[in-house]
């Protein structure tokens, strides 16, 4: 396939791999290391990677905190707390509810299946904790990926809304693409490696932020130049 917005040959599979560095670089020279995923421990990064559905990272660091100020971010102690109370707890990054089923449902499963025993976890192989993880409630490929790379350091591409659009805005996927096919972009045009899965991901999230949020400031990015719709939106 010839992509019309880019000029790159999606068939060339050099010129994608070029196309996917050379983002990657001008990423990383323009903010620099992004020191992913902010938190202190590999549960932690689980917690996150549920309260951040729907969620401003702020709201969720707020609702972690409230569990760590208590000496309630464990395993058992959500295990054991009341539904309401692990409710108050997490309120701040909303959907609080619908969160608190979700909390109990990947502590529960962990405890029966892996005796909370992350490094576990970590031992089986990607593909099958992948569609582990997807059986748990309330976990999806998103919330799946995330854990897998910054919880258990596996070289798995995350994909977000903010992935799907500035890739289909630079040209690399259609819009509308799925979370697959985009996934596929990134794992069949770069090593697979963990340091450089955490950071892309990373940085992409901050040209998200910074200049290609919903309105996007092309004047201010630094894939302007290669971006098809660049200074045009
Ligand atoms: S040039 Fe514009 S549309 Fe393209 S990635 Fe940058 S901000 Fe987004």
């Amino acid at each position: 396939m010839h992509c019309c917005k880019t000029g790159i040959d999606m068939n060339d599979d050099k010129k994608v791999k070029a196309a996917l560095k050379d983002i990657y670089l001008r990423l990383s020279e323009t903010y620099g290391p992004q020191h992913w995923w902010p938190v202190e421990s590999p549960f932690e990064v689980m917690v996150g990677a549920i309260l951040t559905q729907s969620a401003a990272w702020t709201n969720v660091e707020k609702a972690i905190n409230n569990l760590k100020s208590a000496h309630l971010l464990s395993p058992p102690a959500i295990r054991n707390m009341s539904f309401s109370e692990l409710a108050e707890h997490i309120k701040p990054s909303g959907y609080y509810n619908v969160k608190t089923r979700k909390l109990k449902a990947l502590v529960y499963w962990l405890g029966e299946n892996y005796a909370d025993d992350i490094d576990r976890m970590a031992g089986i192989e990607t593909d099958k904790m992948r569609q582990e993880l997807l059986g748990v409630y309330g976990i999806g490929p998103e919330t799946a990926d995330s854990i897998l790379l910054y919880a258990l350091g596996k070289p798995v591409f995350v994909i977000d809304a903010y992935t799907l659009r500035i890739f289909a805005r630079i040209g690399l996927i259609e819009e509308g693409e799925s979370y697959n096919n985009c996934q596929r972009l990134f794992t069949a045009n770069l090593k697979p490696d963990t340091a450089l899965f955490n950071e892309y991901h990373a940085l992409i999230v901050k040209l998200a932020k910074e200049a290609c949020s919903k309105k996007p400031a092309c004047g201010r990015c630094c894939l302007s130049q290669i971006c098809r719709h660049g200074g045009k939106i």
